[in-house]
């Protein structure tokens, strides 16, 4: 094939058509498909092992990529539920592939002296791979393997199940509710006795642990909630952590950690705490400031009160940000309604990365609330994105992006969906901020969907990065003119600039004490993988003084609770690691002229259309002209917030 512009975006079912017969030939097609190649990789030519293999993971990844997709979004639950089945499918596919070691000699048969610099990375990273599942494994060792991968995913099940299903409930009395928002206190009837049941889930914890007055029964919610888990997930964890080391052993690994680093920025387990103890040195001033601040508050209300504690800090956080920054959300809510917003993000990010969106109204989609664009760059079309931003029963409840197709060079064009929730009406600032961050991935995806290599192909960096993209897109909701060119109220007025500033100084209040509490976070996640200690409880408890500058409250078991130990493993500095990296990045950009093409679109072509042809570290070193560093985060931590 030449060039793209003779590609059609995928064409789906409308929506309330029936999409069974679809999905099912789109994954099990694919599927299929690659399992057919899979079983001639061996007989191919070593020269054209490569190519084979990189046709075999688009069909693989098409698969992946809708049956994910379905799974989160379709509006019917039989869809809903074929897709999950579609997914265990690909992953089964997935695993027996890698522990092929038939694949794997072809693979490793491959000539290497004719590949240029990208199918050299991509046999590497492939052989890599490989290796990592333990294919060059004897017999007995894979076996092993293989069961302990098995017994990984049942035991990291039980401990998320054990998490959800653990329905506990806190009584309070009606009066706690004082100062929670009207609509809130309305969803809480209290009882013939008076009382009001909270249940741990963050709809009900967190307002009431910001809004609530009464010291007392904010205490016993928030020992409910951090006993969620206890006591079953102790043991799940400790069995969890050993079979993790165990398994990272058998393939050579002195432990876990370092296992799971091998393939990130990080690189190696010895980095992670390198990592944490820097920011937590970082952080340390900032952090004591606030708390003292928090402090002095606190006093105001019970003069004997002696630390800020997990029960009492979100709390005060908000008394602070309401009386001495001014920020009242009821106000800033009314610049931002849902229309204006969605016009505005494709406004700015189009004219920051010189990207054209034309609205397909007759695209299908699964419903009526997606709505979806052709995105085009230079007059060439990358590929098509959808927006399918409102709440309805089944969807998936968070935000994020998800993939549709991955955008190959001549073969398929870029496709990608923004699944959130937001409301239909006026948004909080905070929605502003997530739909600016989740479209960062979406940019990415469709960006960087144009290499010949599918390995390449979107958000393909290593996954302490991918997050930073999205972080430093969060600045431009921050910025008092970008959110002034679509943030208006009824009448039309933009948000003026010094409320914009008040929000900003309100939004950093507090950024030095909770970069300790996310340090201890990732101290757990690290040392609990590394040191496997009996006692658990009794360790956390020793990292929440090493590093949290908020208090610990007595009989509360964090760890059984701690839902990312599950998906993150040891690997939970990745969030604050791409908080570094995104506001370095972010220092290239001209703080007065958010658009300047110099910068945006070097950062477009270098960082984001590069995807993963490149290790994480050289594209951003492309982009800054220098290796990445901690200064621009070490600086944004020990700036004082604006004048109170
Ligand atoms: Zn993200």
């Amino acid at each position: 094939m030449t060039g793209s512009e003779q590609l059609q975006p995928l064409s789906l079912p409308a929506a309330g058509a029936d999409w069974g017969p679809w999905l099912d030939e789109r994954c099990r097609g694919s599927l299929a498909r690659a399992g057919e190649m899979r079983s001639k990789l061996a007989d191919r030519e070593p020269g054209d092992v490569l190519g084979a293999w990189n046709e075999l993971h688009v069909e693989l990844a098409n698969a992946f990529a809708v049956a994910s997709l379905i799974a989160q979004v379709h509006p019917e639950q039989a869809i809903r539920e074929q897709a999950e089945q579609l997914e265990v499918e690909a992953n089964r596919f997935h695993t027996e592939l890698m522990l092929d070691p038939a694949a794997f000699a072809a693979l490793s048969a491959a000539p290497t002296d004719t590949l240029d610099e990208a199918a050299q990375r991509v046999l590497e990273k492939s052989l890599r791979d490989f290796r990592r599942a333990g294919v060059d494994r004897d017999e007995a060792t894979r076996s092993q393997l293989r069961e302990l991968n098995e017994r990984e995913v049942e035991l990291a099940q039980a401990f998320s199940r054990g998490i959800r299903d653990d329905n506990r409930t806190t009584t309070v009395p009606a009066s706690a509710l004082k100062g929670l928002p009207e609509d809130w206190v309305a969803d809480h009837p209290s009882g013939d006795d008076g009382n009001v049941t909270l249940s741990t889930d963050y709809p009900d914890t967190v307002p009431f642990m910001t809004f609530s007055v009464d010291a007392d029964a904010r205490r016993r919610v928030m020992t409910s909630f951090l006993n969620g888990g206890w006591p079953e997930n102790d043991a799940v964890l400790g069995e969890l952590l050993a079979v993790r080391h165990q398994h990272a052993q058998l393939l050579g690994h002195s432990d876990w950690a370092d296992f799971d680093a091998e393939v990130k920025m990080i690189g190696r387990g010895g980095a992670i705490a390198e990592f944490i103890d820097s920011i937590a040195a970082d952080s340390l001033e900032a952090g004591r400031r606030d708390i003292a601040i928090l402090l002095e508050r606190a006093r105001q209300d019970d003069p004997g009160i002696e630390a800020i504690d997990v029960a009492n800090w979100r709390h005060y956080a908000e008394v602070v940000r309401r009386e001495q920054f001014d920020v009242d959300a009821q106000e800033v809510r009314t610049y931002f309604d849902f229309t204006k917003v969605r016009q505005g993000l494709l406004d700015v990010t189009g004219r920051l990365f010189g990207l054209e969106y034309a609205e397909v109204p007759d695209a299908p989609s699964w419903h009526d609330d997606v709505t979806a664009y052709d995105v085009s760059l230079d007059g060439e079309v990358l590929g098509r994105i959808r927006l399918d931003l409102h709440p309805r029963d089944g969807k998936y409840n968070h935000a994020a992006q998800f993939d549709l197709v991955p955008g190959v060079r001549g073969v398929q064009l870029a496709e990608g969906v923004l699944v959130c929730n937001f409301p239909r009406g006026l948004m909080e600032h905070d929605d502003v901020v997530t739909l600016f961050h989740e479209f960062g991935h979406l940019v990415h995806h469709v960006l960087a969907g144009r290499h010949d290599w599918v390995r390449f192909s979107g958000v393909a960096t290593e996954w302490d990065f991918v997050e930073a993209p999205s972080q430093m897109l969060e600045e431009w909701a921050w910025d008092a003119d970008v959110l002034a060119s679509f943030a208006t109220d009824s009448a039309g007025t933009p948000i003026p600039e010094e409320l914009v500033t008040r929000m900003r100084a309100g939004e950093e209040f507090g950024k030095g004490f909770l970069a300790r509490t996310q340090m201890f976070y990732a101290a757990v996640s690290y040392r609990l993988h590394l040191e496997r200690p009996k006692d658990i409880t009794a360790r956390v408890l020793e990292l929440h003084d090493d590093y949290n500058l908020i208090r610990p409250i007595p009989d509360t078991h964090f760890h059984t609770g701690f839902g990312h130990l599950e998906g993150y493993s040891s690997a939970y500095y990745t969030y604050m690691w791409s908080q570094v990296i995104a506001k370095d990045l972010f220092s290239a950009f001209d703080k007065d002229d958010l658009f300047a093409a110099g910068p945006a679109h070097a950062y477009r072509d270098k960082v984001l259309a590069a995807g993963g042809s490149k290790d994480a570290a050289d594209l951003v070193a492309d982009f800054l002209g220098r290796p990445y560093n901690a200064d621009a985060f070490k600086a944004w931590l020990d700036e004082a917030p604006e004048e109170r």
